[in-house]
């Protein structure tokens, strides 16, 4: 057997691609497709490969889109940017940083390329946001016969409405048009509180923060709370000094998180001692920055993650039942629980699609037997129609996911019009989308 010469961020997904593509422009990932098409063979498109599903596997064709990875037009008055499919999103948020623009809502890390992060319905936390993809104005798609399609909500909205959050299924994206806003900042208060208060106050934090999430620390009583806001017009501000940036995200974040990871591997009776470690060492603390800078945090410690929305009325009666099996069953977990909150938007595929939603992700380091967790928390999920999220592991299919979504037959029929012969399916696909 060959060795795999591809994998992912979470190193449980590889693939050996029969083919690897770097197509330069839309014209040439068009002629790759309808080649592909007329011999039968599949193509997939690879972002930064940081799905924990199989989203990106490919074993025929690997499309790579990291030639395609400027911002090809940017109207800094309307804030209407179209971008390269391949564009990293650190790189974006830095170009648009230097002409006055900020991406209105980001996640936790910038690795991802664009059309990766849409395509998987990459969010962060805001409870009049939506995810990344609800910042689309228009696509320019490969379909699946080799043709290039430009659309926007009004041409072809089935297509647009399906595409936005479309798991690579739709077509492959060659490039997206954004509305970004002009360049704002964010002040970020940190602070640990006891989860009883967070719970509690949780609809008051969610509502009275444009930005709010916590990361509640299995086995303890503490939650870390984020809450992101713009600063009032005027109010005195300060940036944090780079040694606490550094002591933070690199030394407590990273650093000293990977150690303690270690040892509770060996010494799993140690986690509920050294998670309330975790929880106090990450002390509060404030400053303000540009946008980018506040959602974004450096992940180096290896992880594997689910995560689900559900309802929004429904996530913190999900987060005790979670927090309620953790502490009957006999499973130590080493990981916080991020819990943030999303806007219901009108992409068929997304997980906030028509209900206003409340995210709860779960993970366990790389080393460990995520599965009983994951599969309780799954179970969780699904008394209240939780919908997973496309790029975190999980164990649903078709037959299940067409009844958590209102419009999945409707994009399962675009996806008939748009590659009825399946090019741009894989494993996963079959699984989610069913054949
Ligand atoms: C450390 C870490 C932190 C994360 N934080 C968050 C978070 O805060 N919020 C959140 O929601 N998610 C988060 N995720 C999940 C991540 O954002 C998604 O899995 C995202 O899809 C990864 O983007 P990627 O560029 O790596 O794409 P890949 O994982 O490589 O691909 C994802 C999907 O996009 C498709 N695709 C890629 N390019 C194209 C294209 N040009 N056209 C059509 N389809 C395409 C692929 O085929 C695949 O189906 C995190 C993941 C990790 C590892």
């Amino acid at each position: 057997m060959t060795s795999p010469t591809w994998q992912n961020w979470g190193r449980n997904q590889t693939a050996s691609p029969r083919e690897v593509a770097r197509p330069a422009d839309a014209a040439a990932v068009a002629d790759l497709v309808g080649r592909a098409a007329a011999d039968g063979r599949k193509v997939r498109a690879v972002g930064s490969g940081h799905s924990f599903t199989a989203a990106a596997v490919a074993s025929d064709i690997q499309l790579r889109l990291d030639r395609l990875d400027r911002v090809m037009s940017a109207d800094v008055s309307t804030g209407l940017v179209t971008v390269g499919a391949g564009m990293p999103l650190h790189r974006l948020n830095a170009e648009l940083d230097a002409i006055g623009l900020s991406m209105t809502n980001l996640g936790d890390i910038d690795a991802q390329t664009i059309s990766g992060a849409v395509s998987t319905g990459t969010h962060g936390t805001g409870e009049k946001l939506g995810g990344i993809a609800t910042q689309i104005r228009g696509l320019q798609l490969v379909l699946g016969n080799g043709s290039i399609a430009e659309i926007d909500r009004t041409t072809d909205t089935d297509l647009f409405n399906a595409a936005r959050v479309g798991v690579g299924a739709f077509g492959v994206i060659t490039a997206i048009t954004l509305q970004c806003e002009p360049r704002f900042e964010l002040t970020a208060v940190e602070e640990p509180m006891p989860i009883e208060r967070v719970i509690d106050e949780f609809d008051a934090l969610a509502d009275g923060n444009e930005h709010f999430e916590f990361y509640w620390f299995p086995h303890t009583d503490v939650a870390l709370t984020k809450r992101n806001n713009r600063p009032a017009e005027g109010a005195a501000t300060h940036r944090l000094p780079r040694w606490r940036e550094w002591l933070d995200d690199e030394v407590l974040s990273n650093g000293l998180f990977e150690l303690i990871q270690r040892y509770e591997h060996r010494r799993p009776a140690s986690i509920p001692r050294l998670n309330g470690l975790s929880a106090t060492t990450l002390s509060a603390r404030s400053f303000t920055d540009v946008s980018h800078r506040v959602f974004v945090s450096p992940r180096r410690v290896r992880f594997r993650e689910m995560e689900y929305a559900v309802p929004r009325s429904e996530i913190v009666n999900v987060f005790r039942e979670v927090r309620s099996w953790i502490q009957r069953s006999s499973t130590t977990i080493s990981f916080p629980i991020e819990v943030r909150v999303a806007a219901a938007d009108d992409i068929w595929l997304s997980t906030a699609s028509g209900r206003d939603s409340g995210y709860l992700a779960v993970h366990q380091w790389h080393r460990v037997d995520y599965e009983p967790y994951f599969r309780a928390v799954e179970a969780i999920a699904g008394q209240v129609v939780g919908r997973p999220h496309w790029g975190k592991l999980h164990w649903l299919d078709a037959e299940t996911l067409r009844d958590r979504y209102p419009s999945f037959a409707d994009a399962m029929r675009v996806r008939d019009r748009v590659d009825p012969h399946r090019v741009f399916s894989n494993a996963y696909t079959r699984q989610i989308f069913g054949d």
